[in-house]
């Protein structure tokens, strides 16, 4: 087994996720068999809690994990689907420890961070199956979080044939300095010495920024990386993420990665990607705009089907104006995507996209909450229903079209106790989903509390076939309602579940293709 560890110098949010995707997705491209583990060194025990305007967005894996967005850039890259055991964070590390203590499994001993936190960390590493791992180490190197794993790598890899069977790459900033025009490596040089203190070296040593570097500066970076000139590599920002394979394979990068870890490539290279630059004009209305990474997913699902991405409307700015200036903001826009939330800041905002976009007929697609949502505002502007809500949003509403699910109302605690992952649903047969899917059995992930409360309010929708089709008709079901749609209008679909997280390079997903399409066609450059 072999082993390609990422680490990050100087700052977060560089991209280490990505270069570490696409180091792997290169490897995988050329036949080799690759598995992959990211450390995420926070206490939590997943990151189910997080706020996605602090952290990003949740990635919901297949077996109802709840992990960090980089997940996703694996399965979006690698085009598979990761589990649990693909996510590692020191909340899970520290709690094993401490249940193994309570069990009385070190009996006798002093428990400690050295041997006793490193051998657990090691035991999920060496749980990694295939030609070569990629490791992930998040944070940045110097965190306080991160030495211990720093250290259990370099123990592992000590143990296992350091030269032969690792390849440590440290992913690192270098910022620009406009008035002097030149590059500053400093910050880098330091976050090498801080590695190089946790015992490792670095064979690979990879530049971010935002325009190319000059050769004077990779020098300089080799030189006190003690790296060959060759092994250091430039990756400025790209527009196109998924170019980055191509980039790295034109570099060599994956070359060199594979003779020091002496196995060679069984196919030849052939990396595909989408070049995301149809306009569809579609905006997405939603509340967590503190940072790009709260969508990943839904974003990167558009950019897969080879779309531009979406304007973000703040779903908060639609609320205390008149409906005029409500239409006014969303005119300019030929669809619209009502992505996934929790609490009741901004839900408003969000329904009054919805009454645009079906008094409008502009291309709709509701997730998750969206789809709540599209229930809600059916139930107050067509169905009559005055006041109609979600019990999350408003616990006295006189309808609660949309309720907790029975199971949850015994739940206290937070954590990992969503109705989480893939669960099978039943598409019905007349419906424009099961067009869409060409199927009758899907199976889709899921991450909610509340559903469409259909018990008590099932003459608001069509169910049958027979029935009335100008009706909100539910086009799937599992035990819980699983989408809606409108089936005499363009595109007007909302799914509970989340087919963002499915997306895959080469495998964009059906209902986001559909919806674009049917976007595409209804955008109206003129406006
Ligand atoms: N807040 C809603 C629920 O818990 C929707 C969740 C979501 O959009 N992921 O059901």
């Amino acid at each position: 087994m072999k082993y390609v560890t990422i680490t990050g110098g100087v700052l977060s949010g560089i991209g280490k996720g990505i270069t570490a995707a696409s180091i792997g997705a290169c490897l995988q491209n050329q036949g080799l068999k690759v598995d992959v583990l990211k450390i995420d060194p926070y206490l939590n025990v997943d990151a189910g809690t997080m706020n996605p305007n602090q952290h990003g967005e949740v990635f919901v894996t297949e077996d109802g994990y709840e992990a960090d967005l980089d997940l996703g850039h694996y399965e979006r890259f690698l085009g598979k689907n990761m589990t649990r055991w693909n996510n590692v964070t020191a909340g899970q590390i520290y709690s094993n420890v401490i249940e193994k203590e309570r069990r009385g499994e070190y009996l006798g001993a002093t428990v400690q961070m050295i041997p006793h936190v490193t051998a657990e960390i090691k035991k999920r590493i060496s749980n990694l199956k295939g030609d070569v791992a990629i490791i992930e180490i998040g944070g940045t190197v110097g965190d306080i979080e991160s030495e211990i794993f720093l250290e259990a790598i370099r123990e592992f890899s000590m143990e296992n044939g350091r030269n032969e069977n690792f390849v440590f790459v440290h992913v690192t900033y270098i910022p620009y300095l406009r008035v002097t025009n030149e590059f500053k490596t400093k910050p880098t040089q330091q976050s090498i010495q801080i590695l190089r203190r946790a015992g490792i070296s670095p064979d690979v040593i990879v530049l971010r920024g935002e325009k190319s570097f000059s050769e004077q500066t990779m020098k300089k970076v080799a030189l006190f990386g003690g790296v060959n000139e060759g092994a250091v590599f430039g990756l400025e920002d790209a527009s196109n993420v998924y170019s980055i394979p191509q980039k790295i394979h034109d570099l060599r990068m994956d070359e060199l990665v594979m003779e020091k870890l002496n196995v060679k490539a069984r196919k030849d290279f052939d990396w595909k990607y989408p070049n995301s630059s149809k306009d569809a004009r579609i905006a997405m209305v939603g509340k967590y705009l503190a940072t790009d990474d709260a969508y990943k997913s839904v974003l990167e699902s558009v950019a897969l089907c080879g779309y531009k991405k979406p304007e973000l409307v703040d779903s908060e700015t639609l609320e205390n104006i008149p409906e005029k200036e409500v239409e006014k903001r969303l005119k300019k826009y030929a669809g619209f995507i009502i992505p996934g939330g929790f609490g009741s800041r901004g839900i408003e905002g969000m329904i009054r996209a919805i009454k645009y976009a079906r008094e409008n007929d502009k291309p709709l697609l509701g997730l998750c909450l969206g789809m709540q949502l599209m229930v809600i505002e059916y139930a107050r502007n067509v169905a009559n229903l005055k006041g109609a809500n979600s019990t999350e949003f408003n616990s006295q509403t006189p309808y609660p079209v949309v309720d907790l699910m029975e199971k949850q109302k015994k739940i206290l605690k937070l954590g990992g106790t969503m109705r989480l992952g893939v669960e099978e649903i039943k598409l019905f047969k007349w419906s424009k989903l099961h067009e869409i899917y060409g199927s009758e059995k899907i199976l889709e992930r899921h991450r909610h509390r509340y559903e469409v409360n259909l018990k008590d309010f099932e003459n608001i929708f069509r169910t049958k076939k027979e029935e009335d089709s100008q009706k909100l008709t539910i086009s799937a079901m599992s035990n819980f309602v699983e989408a809606v749609e409108l089936p005499h209008k363009k595109f007007y679909i909302g799914v509970q579940f989340h087919p963002e997280y499915s997306s895959k390079v080469s495998a964009p997903h059906p209902i986001f293709m559909e919806f674009l399409e049917k976007s595409f066609e209804n955008r109206n450059l003129n406006a």
